[in-house]
Order: structure tokens, then sequence, then C-alpha cells
């Protein structure tokens, strides 16, 4: 924990200090997160319109708009995002299609075990995903064609037959479980099960449980996850049941996901699944893992961009290793705008990638927009300006030809490079077990520098994202993203 005072280091060149962002707020604090929020500005506010900020989950297009927060304040959503949640966790057969994987226990058990790793890790031990697994396989007494659905999006579910599953699920498994403490249901669906061409899913529908009527989360694949569509082994698929898995837990804690770089090998917010290459991370973006509370007030390092400040340099731990002083770098542009720095490694949860693949990434907020996904899979390969999102990486300055990349490799800023966004200028000076940044005002403060080709200002997409949002009609799976495609 820094000290709430500025702390004055000497180097070579510069004067290195540590900011902390929030001299106001302690967990104890008697003062609602408004009156916080108003006070800190590295906090930046959500700024979508009202009429989308309170618009139910789930009710419009893959379920993102209406969805929580984008900004400050975090806006309670079906979890708490710290404590216990519980789920219970049930292999479910049919009598025409038996029970595939055999050792389903084993396997239950193993993937139920990292994803309570997993969550404590990026929630600093704050919070604890607990699992009860039923034993075997449980088999339904019917054909696995009686529920089933050809659902389009979550606005547009047939829901009788999702909670018409789960209320058979919850009598077979009956009192195997304790439906009382229970806060969801995962179920794994044998191979080769297709009852569902989404994914068989609720964020709060009411099913009969032994414990009477309750309101629950349940999961479980449907067609893409059970099979090999989009180009990923069905092998895959099954040893990272994981990441899907915590993936749609943290929709339910409020964290909207799938940004910046979404189906991006840069963490299961943005593809849940290995893809080009191998490549794969586990890692939690660090604005939403920041919004929900997992990384600490005290860890960011903040600055105020509309402002001008003297050069400063920040020392960012990488988001693989377990905690540190500073984790992320929060630069607020704007009202409802900022740039993230964060420290990248091809460690722990991203030991997938190349050794090369180590530096910073820069990425900016625009939280006035939701995630329009109506070109995921085809024509936005995950980071297009053309398509409104709450965050897009930015390349170096100097880069071309990345305007709808589909690769983050090129957005890993390496030592001497620069990134020029906003009147703000971050540099990597040196890059060892942490990075050191330096941090630069460019230009006045209403001037956007041209040097950087996503120096764009995504407003002018709000409008017509809200006129377009809709499914694409191509957009049946996702080729280039490996991503749920409903959720
Ligand atoms: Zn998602």
């Amino acid at each position: 924990m820094q000290s709430s005072q500025t702390k004055i280091l000497h180097n070579h060149t510069f004067n290195f200090y540590i900011r902390n962002c929030n001299k106001q707020h302690t967990k104890n604090q008697n003062k609602s997160a408004y009156q916080l929020t108003k006070k800190i500005v590295f906090k930046i506010p959500d700024g979508r319109p009202a009429s989308l900020a309170s618009t139910p989950p789930n009710l419009r297009y893959k379920g993102d708009m209406g969805k929580s927060n984008v900004g400050f304040p975090y806006s309670n959503d079906r979890f708490p995002n710290e404590g216990p949640v519980n789920f219970i966790v049930a292999a479910v057969s049919f009598d025409d299609l038996s029970g595939a994987p055999s050792k389903v226990d084993d396997y239950l058990d193993e993937q139920t075990a990292k994803i309570s790793e997993w969550a404590d890790f990026w929630s600093q031990g704050q919070m604890q995903y607990e699992f009860q697994v039923v034993d075997g396989w449980q088999e339904l007494d019917f054909s696995s064609s009686l529920y089933s659905a050809k659902d389009v999006s979550r606005g547009e579910r047939t829901v009788s037959a999702h909670v018409g599953l789960a209320d058979a699920i919850a009598a077979k498994v009956g009192n195997k479980a304790d439906w009382a403490v229970a806060d969801g249901l995962f179920v794994l669906f044998p191979v080769g099960y297709d009852g569902f061409t989404g994914d068989w899913n609720s964020r709060g529908d009411v099913v009969q449980t032994p414990s009477g009527p309750k309101s629950m989360f349940f999961w479980g694949g449907g067609e893409y996850h059970l099979t090999g569509a989009g180009g990923i082994p069905l092998a895959t698929k099954q040893e990272y049941l994981w990441s899907y898995w915590i993936h749609e837990i943290l929709h339910s804690q409020g964290s909207n996901l799938h940004a910046p770089g979404n189906g991006w090998a840069v963490g299961l917010g943005q593809n849940q699944y290995p893809s080009y290459g191998g490549k794969f991370s586990g890692a939690f973006n660090a604005w939403e893992a920041f919004k929900t509370g997992w990384i600490f007030d005290d860890q960011v390092f903040c600055l105020d961009g509309r402002e001008d400040f003297s050069e400063a340099r920040a020392s960012l731990t990488p988001m693989e290793i377990y905690g540190g002083d500073t984790k992320m770098v929060v630069i607020r542009t704007a009202e409802h705008e900022g740039i993230v720095v964060t420290s990248r490694r091809p460690i722990g949860y991203s030991e997938d990638w190349s050794t090369s693949d180590s530096g910073i990434t820069v990425y900016r907020l625009d939280l006035s927009v939701m995630n329009d996904r109506t070109g995921e899979g085809n024509v936005d390969c995950g980071n297009s300006i053309d398509f409104a999102k709450w965050a897009y990486y930015l390349p170096a300055d100097g880069s071309s030809g990345l305007r709808n990349a589909c690769r983050f490799e090129d957005f890993i800023i390496k030592p001497g490079q620069s990134v020029s966004y906003g009147g703000v200028d971050v540099q990597l000076v040196s890059r060892g077990s942490k990075d050191f940044v330096e941090i630069s005002n460019t230009a006045s403060l209403n001037a956007v520098t041209s040097r950087n080709s996503f120096a764009k200002d995504s407003h002018q997409l709000i409008g017509a994202y809200i006129t377009n949002s809709r499914r694409a009609s191509d957009n049946q799976h996702c080729n280039c993203c490996g991503c749920t495609p409903i959720d």
C-alpha cells in the first residue's frame, strides 16, 4: 500500500512519483459511492443516455445494451463482486444421448478448481466462486429433443424451453445438492447435444427447485460450445470449459466484456478459447477489474489529462503477476473518456503467448457507448472504430494498416515506443520485472494528435448504433472471435 502522500523518488532524469488516486476512499467510509465518485476524477463516470443505462439487462441485442455500467459507479448485477457465490454443477444426459466424457467427475472437479483459483487470483482474494459438483451423469428420462430452441438473441429467447429443461434438471438433481444456498446452476451436456442452437441459459428465470421456486442463473453449452463450431476443435473447448463459464459469471457480476480487442487472445472476456496460433489469455481486463473493485484504488496511478501535468512516470506490475503496488494507469481525457495503460507478460494466465508478447498495452475508454457487436465474426475483427465499443486498443505511433486488426501482437508496445492520444503521450521507457512508463502532455487540451490513426471521436457512432442495433443476418457464429454467439 502506498501512502496517500505524494512519494518522491529520484532517478537519472525525472522525478518519479506515485500518485495515490484515492485519498478519500476506504472500505469503511460512510459515504455513498456516488459522493465518492464525484470527488475522484479517475473513476470516470458512465456516460450513456439514461434511457440505455436504465434498460433492464438482457432485453436488447446480445444482452449488451442496457447491461451494467461501463463507467462508474459500479452497478450491481445478479452476483456480488466480493465474498462467495455458489453454483451447483451437474452433468446431464438424456435417454437417447448418454453422457460423454466418461470420467465426468474428475473432469468437473478439475475445471471448477480452475475457476475458483481464477477468482482468487483476479479478485486478489476478495471473491470466491464455490461449487457443488453432483456426482456422475444425471440421466433425464426423456429425449434430448424434448426441449429445444433456436434462439438468435437473448431478447428473443424461448423462455419456456429454457425453463422447462431447468425444472426437469432441478427435479432430477433433487437433494443431491443444496439449492437453498445455490446462486446458480452450470450444466455439462453430453458431447453432440444440440437442443439449443445458442446456449441454454438464464440470468434470472424462476426455476422450480427442491427448495421452492427460485430466480436462478443457469448455463449450459449449446451447439457452439459442444461441437467444433467456429473452427475451434471440440477438445479445445472441453479443455477451456473453465474459461467459458467464468466469462458468463462475469457478465452477471456487471462486466460487459467483449472489449478492448473483442475476439483477441488478450483475455477471457474477449475470447474464451485459444484462437489463431493457439494463443490464449485467461486475463480479466483492468478497467472492469478496477470497476469491480478487484484492482484496488491505491493500485491505480492516475492523471487528469485535461490539465497540464508534469512528466510523470509509473512502474507497472504485469497483469499476469499477482498483486503489486501499481497495476494500471488511468488518464482522464474527457468527461466520459480516458486512457488505460497496463503491463502484460507471456506468463501465468498468458503463458501461451510468445516471448515477444511483452510490454504495455494502451487502450482508450469511451464510456458513453455500449458494445455494438453486430459486426462480430465478420466485418469487425474486434477493434474497429466503425463499431462502438467501450474501449479500443491503441497501436504505437507510426503504425499503419491496423484499422481493423484481428490480432493483438502489434498492440503490445515495446521499449522506446510511444502512444499518443488526446493530447497525452505514453511511452514505455524500460521493461524488466515491471514496466516503467513515462506520461506527458503533447498538445493543448482541445487538440487531438494526428499521429495516431485511432484518434477519432467515436461519439458520432452513437446515434448510428442505436438506430442499427440488431443482429447481423450473416452473423451466425464468431469466425474470428471464438466468442459465444449470444453472450
Ligand atoms: Zn460475453
